[in-house]
C-alpha cells in the first residue's frame, strides 16, 4: 500500500491550514472551512483547486505548495561544537518567550511543514540556522513552528539516542512520498554531512536575526550559558551511547 502524501499523489482530503488569528476572515473568505474542534482552518477541495495565486497558498504548509518539491523535511542537525549555542541558552527568557509564541502564532499554531499538530502540545519552536562551510559559521535565518514529529526529523540525532528512530524514518518518508529506504539514505546523508561539520571545532553561530527583527540582544553571560547547555547534551548524548554499547 502507498502511503504516499497527497501533495505528492495530487490526492484529495482536507488540507490544514496554516491561518494566524488575525487572518481568519481572510482565510474563511477563500473558501476555507474552519473547524471548531481542531480549531483550524481546513482546504477542503483538494491541491488541483487551489486557485494560482490565489490568498490561499499563504495559509498553505510546504509540502501542499504546488511550488515545493520534496524533502519539505530533511534531517539538520547543529555541528557538535555548537550544541546548546540556542536560542533558549543565549537569551533572556521572556525574550525566547515572545520569538518562540511569535511563529506559533503566526502558523495558526499548526505545522509549517505538514500542517499537523501535537498531541500534547500542538507545535515547537525550530530554529532555521544555515551553514557556510567555508567560513564555518551557522547563521540564524528564521524561527518556524513545527509539530513535534516534524521537528523529532530536525533533530535526527537526538531522535535516535532517544529510541525513536523507526517512527521518525517513517515520518520522514511519509512526508515526502518517499519508501523507508529512501529516507534511510537521507537520514544516513545527513549524519555523514553532521559527522564532517563535527570534525570542525571553529565553527561560530550568527543570531543576528533576533536583533534584526525583534530588536533583542543575547544576555552578557550568553557564551557561559551555551557552553554549560553543551556540556549538559555532551553529557546526555554520551549516557545514551554508552546505554546501547551496554
Ligand atoms: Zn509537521
Amino acid at each position: 500500500m502507498s502511503c504516499r502524501p497527497a501533495a505528492v499523489t495530487g490526492g484529495h482530503g482536507p488540507i490544514p491550514l496554516c491561518v494566524p488569528r488575525d487572518r481568519a476572515k481572510q482565510a474563511a473568505g477563500t473558501g476555507a472551512r474552519w473547524d471548531a474542534g481542531q480549531r483550524c482552518f481546513f482546504w477542503d477541495s483538494g491541491i488541483a483547486s487551489i486557485p494560482e495565486n490565489g490568498p490561499i497558498r499563504a495559509f498553505l504548509p510546504f509540502r501542499f505548495r504546488p511550488d515545493r518539491r520534496p524533502p519539505y523535511v530533511r534531517p539538520w542537525m547543529v555541528p557538535q561544537s555548537l550544541w546548546g549555542w540556542n536560542l533558549r541558552a543565549m537569551l533572556r527568557r521572556e525574550d525566547w518567550d515572545r520569538i518562540r509564541r511569535d511563529a506559533y502564532r503566526r502558523a495558526g499554531y499548526r505545522c509549517r511543514i505538514c500542517g499537523g499538530a501535537g498531541p500534547d502540545h500542538p507545535v515547537e519552536a525550530d530554529e532555521g540556522w544555515a551553514y557556510d562551510d567555508t567560513r564555518f559559521v551557522q547563521v540564524l535565518k528564521g524561527v518556524i513552528a513545527l509539530c513535534p514529529d516534524c521537528h523529532a526529523v530536525r533533530h535526527w540525532g537526538r531522535s535516535m539516542a532517544t529510541g525513536k528512530e523507526q517512527h521518525v524514518l517513517r515520518w520522514l518518508a511519509w512526508i515526502n512520498g518517499w519508501t523507508y529506504a529512501e529516507a534511510r539514505v537521507c537520514a544516513d546523508e545527513a549524519m555523514a554531512l553532521w559527522h564532517w561539520r563535527s570534525g570542525h571545532t571553529d565553527w561560530t553561530c550568527d543570531i543576528r536575526w533576533v536583533e534584526k527583527v525583534f530588536g533583542v540582544r543575547p544576555v552578557a553571560d550568553a557564551m557561559d550559558r551555551a557552553a554549560a547547555t553543551q556540556q549538559g547534551l555532551i553529557a546526555l548524548a554520551r549516557q545514551s551511547r554508552d546505554g546501547e554499547m551496554r
